[in-house]
């Protein structure tokens, strides 16, 4: 079971989660909403090498904790994973795009300067903003785009540029997210929760609920349940 998209450090009771998921076999890639984050949620992996941390600092707040750039600047070289970064268009959120392209690019650069990085990207209601940076920031690592929500075109065009998407089950149940689902070549998925912001029946979904995926994602691709459990597998250990 693979969880691309996790905030562990959110969940009331993030120890008790990190035991389940290392006893259930849950391979999770620990998201940041902001680099002052980093030290306590890296901690949570500890002891846990299927757990990998990443630095990020979301756009929904990136107005309220730019000042933290210069904590990421000092982490990002010795991180393997930033995330989650990108950029929000939605109502409520709008009008602090230019702050949040800012330090998007900021992040970027940096991130490229280091070297690159596998990067878990947020990219509601500003896809084409979302491309147009990366497009900037060549070798900047391998985006994986979280939770899409874009259009046909848009898609086509993140898979041109080699974007993967980690995909979750509100898509996958999703009439959009199916027909996406349709255009993604297979290689390039891989599956998350977005826990505990995304809910199931209201109930916060926990890493190992990845398992959810499974079925839909086999019956989207004609394939047995085996068979789509066993491709996110090599997608992610190719990756
Ligand atoms: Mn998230």
């Amino acid at each position: 079971m693979i969880d691309m998209h996790c905030h562990l450090d959110l969940y009331k009771d993030p120890f008790h989660v990190v035991a389940e998921a290392a006893k259930k076999g849950v391979s999770i890639l620990s998201v940041t909403t902001t680099p002052s984050a980093w030290n306590g949620t890296f901690a949570l992996a500890k002891g846990h090498s299927c757990i990998k941390t990443a630095l990020g600092l979301h756009p929904q707040i990136a107005h309220q904790r730019y000042n933290e750039l210069n904590i990421f600047d000092e982490l990002v070289p010795n991180v393997e994973f930033v995330g989650e970064i990108g950029l929000e268009g939605s109502a409520g959120w709008k009008e602090h795009l230019p702050i949040q392209t800012k330090v998007f690019r900021h992040i970027l650069d940096k991130t490229q300067k280091a070297g690159g990085r596998t990067m878990s990207i947020h990219s509601r209601s500003a896809v084409t903003l979302v491309l147009d940076e990366l497009e900037k920031y060549p070798d900047a690592g391998v985006p994986i785009m979280h939770w899409f929500t874009g259009t046909k075109t848009q898609v086509k065009r993140a898979i041109d540029f080699g974007c993967w998407f980690s995909v979750n089950l509100p898509m996958i149940r999703s009439k959009k997210g199916q027909s996406l689902l349709k255009i993604i070549p297979k290689e390039r998925v891989l599956t998350e929760t977005d826990g505990p912001f995304a809910k199931y029946k209201r109930v916060p979904l926990n890493p190992w609920d990845v398992s959810l995926c499974n079925e839909p994602l086999s019956e989207i691709w004609g394939v047995s349940q085996e068979e789509s459990q066993n491709q996110v597998q090599d997608n992610f250990n190719a990756l």
